[in-house]
């Protein structure tokens, strides 16, 4: 059986705590034991980042900037070796692994051209003869914990920028599909990151104790879901590090009833069942207002009929399995509860009648907003529709949620769009866009239970967290003006 460890200080270790199982989501069966860190495991990737620090800070901001164009590079020449791990352990498409990939390469992209953005501020004759400039300098050993359904997206989301603003790294990624972190560890090296430099510990909830104790952790960025996202956050906190941690959502699409029905379709379709709807981004909610509802419910299980599950080995598959059998039997129980009405059940797909963790695509109309339809993150292929009245009422839904991730509106009406990026209560705003993940130069985070911390990921917002800001008064006087003067300084 394969075996994976972890990587630390250049090279890979075997040892744990605890061994894991990983599991092939389209067979159901096992494929691989994880090695699970324990605390000593921990320490070790800890200490090498430590060790590591001060060279790597040292290193020019132009030769951290050249490892990056050379990752890129590599990742790039890598594309199809990382999406096959991808939806190995993952499930999903190629398509869609490789579609997670170009997302993640523009995040490396980012950090290659970052140095603009480290600059300082320079205020020449802030007082006479004084200057003042201001400087961004790394934290030092930051830590990143990772959910499975990004397995190379979202660790790049946070490596990238905190390695070219001159931090080490420990990533823990998750242990249901731990491989692409170690391929992506070795181009790291293939790119000259030295040792030390970008470490991965494998394991579970007591790996992450290990790092949010730690006191050589500077800061931690997460991303998962809800209660652990809040519990890495408070523990984090408590330890007096630096956290972001990125939680669960319930993103909502509200469709207005000028809205083009078959564009409104397809795009709820393909933001509901891709990936099998195991996105942080998926729209899980459509909110029809008024007359649109029967039109859009109707266009969207015609288009479900044709959606083919399968295996990523499947060239033709568009939907693959769900992560394990517990997460496929939990999804697919909602069907069963009360709360709306089943339209389309995916129960009855072939596929889920396999050893697989496969679930057709679900959809469900009229769910009622107390039902477990509404309230829960079901992150699986069941879509809920909720009819209301007015935009009045759709906003107010949207807003009352718990959830604060993404919400996108589907109109023509541009007032109403623009009214709606105004009034809605979220992180992310979609206008006629299902999904919208900004670009890697602006920042990713929802709001209210979607976010604990005070900056976003990736983008700007990524480089705040993964420095901190000095600033310099500087005078350089002519010995013979030099007096003494207690009074406070003044500037005029
Ligand atoms: P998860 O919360 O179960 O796991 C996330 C990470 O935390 C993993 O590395 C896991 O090993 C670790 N972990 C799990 N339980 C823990 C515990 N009790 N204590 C400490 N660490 C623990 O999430 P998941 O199932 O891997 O991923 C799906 C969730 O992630 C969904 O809720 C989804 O919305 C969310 N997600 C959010 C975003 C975002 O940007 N907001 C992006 C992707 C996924």
């Amino acid at each position: 059986m394969k075996r994976i460890g972890h990587w630390i200080n250049g090279s890979t270790v075997d040892s744990g705590a605890s061994e894991l199982r990983v599991f092939d989501p389209a067979t159901g069966s096992q494929q691989a034991v994880v090695v699970a860190a324990g605390p000593d495991e921990v320490r070790a990737a800890v200490a090498a980042a430590r060790d590591a620090f001060p060279g790597w800070r040292a290193a020019s901001l132009s030769r951290r900037a050249e490892v990056m164009f050379r990752f890129r590079e590599l990742v790039d020449a890598n594309r199809k070796e990382i999406a096959a791990l991808i939806s190995a352990e993952h499930g999903k498409t190629t398509a869609d692994a490789l579609g997670e990939l170009a997302r993640g390469i523009e995040n490396i992209e980012f950090a290659a051209g970052a140095p603009a953005l480290l600059k300082g501020g320079f205020t020449e004759q802030a007082s006479s003869g004084v200057d003042v400039y201001s400087i961004r300098q790394p934290l030092g050993v930051v830590a990143g914990i990772t959910p499975f359904n990004f397995p190379a997206m979202v660790p790049m989301w946070m490596f990238c920028t905190a390695l070219v603003a001159g931090n080490t790294f420990v990533l823990k990624p998750s242990e249901k599909d731990p491989s692409p972190s170690l391929l992506m560890a070795d181009l790291l090296r293939q790119a000259g990151a030295p040792p030390g430099v970008f470490n991965v510990v494998q394991g579970d909830a007591v790996a992450v104790d290990a790092l949010l104790t730690d006191p050589d952790v500077r800061a931690v960025s997460f991303v998962g879901s809800t209660p652990v996202a809040r519990s890495v956050y408070e523990k984090g906190i408590r330890a007096g590090k630096r956290v972001q941690a990125l939680g669960g959502a319930k993103n909502h699409m509200v469709v207005l009833p000028d809205a083009d029905i078959g564009a409104a379709a397809d795009a709820a379709v393909s933001a509901g069942y891709g990936s099998a709807g195991e996105r942080c981004m998926a729209v899980s909610v459509i909110v029809a207002v008024g007359a649109v509802a029967d039109p859009l419910v109707e266009a969207m299980a015609a288009r479900l009929a044709d959606i083919r599950v399968g295996p990523a080995s499947d060239p033709d598959a568009e939907m693959g399995p769900l992560i394990t059998r517990e997460h496929r039997d939990r999804v697919a129980s909602y069907l069963s509860r009360e709360g709306g009405s089943v339209v389309v059940d995916g129960r009855s797909a072939p596929a889920a009648s396999g050893p697989g963790f496969f679930l057709g695509p679900s959809l469900v109309d009229n769910v009622a907003t107390d039902s477990g339809f509404y309230t829960d993150e079901i992150f699986g292929p069941v879509l809920s529709v909720v009819r209301v009245d007015t935009y009045d009422e759709a906003v107010a839904l949207v807003n009352r949620n718990e959830y604060g991730n993404g919400a996108a509106i589907f109109t023509r009406d541009g007032g109403a769009a623009r009214q709606f990026q105004y009034d809605v209560v979220c992180g992310m705003v979609g206008i006629n866009v299902p999904i919208p993940v900004p670009v890697a130069y602006y920042s990713f985070g929802g709001w209210k239970a979607s976010l604990f911390g005070d900056l976003h990921m990736y983008g700007p917002d990524g480089l705040a967290f993964y420095t901190r800001g000095k600033v310099v008064t500087a005078r350089w006087p002519d010995p013979a003006t030099s007096t003494v003067d207690l009074g406070f300084p003044k500037v005029r």
